[in-house]
């Protein structure tokens, strides 16, 4: 495992600042294409402001995600506003408050004179960027995602079939039979998915499966012990009807033949390990693109320094920081997602000229849509509180001193419980206010009590501290496809590119009303597995939200309060050329600047269906052909 870390370091420095393309962020957007590049031959710069852990255990057991968003080494942590109104704000059991001794408080009813910081909004501002610390769940969106987008700006490769094309491409299926239809077998990405025994050797477990199977209708699958009927082993079966298919589902993830997690960050080590005229820098913070008088983006300037984003967790004003520049002689792509690139782009004197004034920044191109249009899916959990202890984890103890077997299991054979997420299934379902009467609900199951994303210094008593605790609670997480709210905003606070930008969500702002109801949908479906769960006979009860919420009013009010996400897109959004907020063309083209292109999350005009990372990685592999393609016509 150090060869890959000795690897990517080796290629640190080189004397010749000038490159083809210079890319920078090493997440699912930059990572691989900034490898695409290099494998056809061009000399490619990738800058990233983090480090290489990629060889940290955190990184490699999938069970240890929870570790990785909590590693400070790893971690970029934004402090986020979902209401401008701080009463209905401040009614989140999530937010963070600083307290006037300079301790941090989570929750409500914080000390007398705290002040509220935000929701904390875990990145990962490493190599590999968020797909280093996220569930890696791969799931192809809908259908719609992609003709959206052909039919916002009229390009028709666009369109969903061609754009299966780059899933095959970059799939390496680790558990189908070779030659299934809609699936790669010899892609870069390996797709694996936790071991079934596991899931149907915990009663409880196999219990909440059936209820599953009951809750949606159907009955006959439901009475089986075998985890392959009870939940269908393809979530990513390319059939006609995919979109409007309520059902139970095995949960599929990011991880290789050795049970080891697998990244954009790992994609990237492989490019070095090949040798492709690849250059990767850490610790190296772009503060701004470089635009001629032509209007042409020509190379980055950027900060080398550790810890000098104010994210970063140890991040210090004072912490110093070397500038460096480096050139393009072709082009210049941005893949620092959605928080990071708008604030990129900004800085460049690229964005809405009123807020580029306001900070003394110099006027390039008056583009009103950098930074708006933030949008995510928005999620709340159900959590049930069953009469046993969930024994998924208990083999995962060692006596002090000893090897914990569960990690054992997983190095000598890449199996076991630490070889799986702990998340063991999926439920999708359509809601009464679903979009295009397409699935819109993705319900995500575990046995533990899952309130969101909590900072580690979360200091819950009472209630949460046992809800949280507990060995016997199973959470649903009710999460929301296709939102419509597009009222947040990323904007700068200052003109210092080591400050973090403001970023404000604005839940329910547009279609609030059917947001709420779509998610009110979700819980009631939840709390319908529960009660259909077989044997228990009523000894399960709901422990959050809890009984006490069981008019429609009261969930919908909950919605509110506690909905949390962790998807966030579409801050420079791809859009027609009638559309005066988008930031790119359908080639990823930044308007009005030659050389430079935004990939990542952040080029999405809607949040892509369930879980997105697989779209990026597609939206990534589309890029590079794109790319490519333009270098070949000059
Ligand atoms: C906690 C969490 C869990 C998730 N779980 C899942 C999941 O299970 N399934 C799923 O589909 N999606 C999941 N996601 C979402 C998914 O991980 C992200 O949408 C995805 O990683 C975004 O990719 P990106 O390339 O746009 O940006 P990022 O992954 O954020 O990568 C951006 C990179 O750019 C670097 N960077 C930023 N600014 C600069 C700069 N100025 N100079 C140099 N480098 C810079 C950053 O350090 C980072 O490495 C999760 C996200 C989070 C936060």
């Amino acid at each position: 495992m150090d060869s890959f870390k000795q690897l990517s370091i080796r290629s640190w420095s080189t004397e010749d600042d000038t490159f083809d393309y210079i890319v920078v962020g090493t997440g699912p957007g930059g990572g691989p294409v900034a490898v695409n590049l290099a494998e056809a031959g061009y000399s490619v710069l990738l800058l990233e402001a983090g480090q290489n852990l990629t060889s940290e255990y955190s990184q490699l057991v999938p069970a240890l995600i929870g570790e990785a968003q909590w590693d400070e080494a790893q971690g970029w942590w934004f402090y986020t506003s979902d209401y401008s109104n701080s009463t209905q704000t401040a009614r989140n059991d999530k937010l963070v408050w600083l307290q006037p001794d300079g301790e941090y408080w989570v929750g409500q009813n914080p000390p007398e004179g705290s002040t509220q910081l935000g929701v904390w909004y875990p990145r990962a501002g490493t190599l590999g960027g968020c797909d280093t610390h996220n569930g890696g769940l791969t799931v192809r969106p809908s259908n719609w995602d992609w003709d959206n987008i052909a039919n916002l700006t009229g390009d028709e490769s666009w369109g969903h079939d061609l754009m299966l094309t780059y899933f095959e491409r970059l799939e390496r299926n680790l558990f189908l039979p070779p030659g299934t239809p809609g699936h790669g077998f010899s892609g870069y990405q390996p797709v694996g998915r936790g071991d079934k025994s596991l899931f149907e050797k915990e009663p409880q477990l196999l219990a909440i499966t059936q209820g599953s199977a009951v809750a949606l209708g159907f009955t006959a699958r439901s009475a089986s012990t075998d985890y392959n009927v009870l939940a269908k082993p393809d979530i990513n079966e390319p059939l006609p009807d995919r979109d409007f298919q309520n059902d139970v589902y095995q949960i599929s993830f990011k991880k290789d033949e050795r049970g080891r997690r697998f990244s954009s960050g790992s994609r990237v080590n492989q490019g070095v390990e090949k040798g492709l005229p690849l250059t990767v820098r850490f610790n190296s913070l772009v503060t701004k693109v470089q635009i001629n008088d032509d209007l042409r983006a020509t190379g980055v300037e950027y900060l080398e320094g550790e810890s000098i984003y104010m994210a970063d967790p140890r991040a210090l004003k004072n912490n110093t920081a070397t500038p460096r520049t480096a050139t393009a002689k072709r082009e210049v792509i941005v893949s620092g997602g959605t928080f990071n690139t708008p604030q990129i782009l900004l800085l460049s004197g690229i964005g809405p000229a009123d807020e580029l004034n306001k900070h003394d920044i110099p006027v390039v191109v008056d583009l009103p849509g950098v930074g708006r249009n933030l949008r995510d899916h928005y999620e709340v959990p159900v959590i049930q509180e069953f009469p046993n202890n969930f024994t998924f984890w208990d083999s995962c103890v060692a006596p002090e001193g000893q090897v914990n077997p569960c990690f054992q299991e997983w190095e000598t054979n890449g199996t076991g419980p630490w070889s799986t997420l702990g998340f063991d299934k999926f439920v999708l379902a359509t809601s009464s206010v679903a979009p295009r009467g397409e699935r819109d609900l993705i319900l995500y199951g575990a046995p533990d009590g899952i309130l969101g994303h909590l900072p580690p210094y979360t200091n819950y008593t009472g209630h949460l501290a046992d809800v949280t605790a507990a060995s016997n609670v199973y959470t649903y997480t009710v999460s929301e496809s296709h939102p419509r709210n597009q009222a947040g905003a990323i904007t700068l606070r200052t003109a210092n590119p080591r400050d973090v930008p403001e970023i404000k969500f604005e839940y329910f702002t547009d279609g609030g009303d059917d947001d709420v109801q779509g998610l009110v949908d979700g819980i009631v479906l939840a709390r319908s597995i529960f009660s259909s769960v077989p044997g228990l006979n009523g000894t399960t009860q709901e422990v959050y939200p809890g009984p006490e919420y069981s008019t429609q009013e009261q969930l919908r009010q909950f919605v509110r309060d506690q909905a949390f996400g962790h998807h966030a897109s579409s801050t420079a959004a791809i859009g027609g050329d009638d559309d005066p907020l988008a930031v790119l063309d359908s080639r990823f083209r930044v308007r009005g600047v030659q050389g430079l292109r935004v990939v990542d999350m952040s080029a999405f005009p809607v949040t892509p269906g369930t879980f997105p990372l697989i779209s990026i990685f597609m939206l990534s592999e589309k890029a590079s052909d794109a790319i490519l393609e333009d270098a070949a016509a000059v």
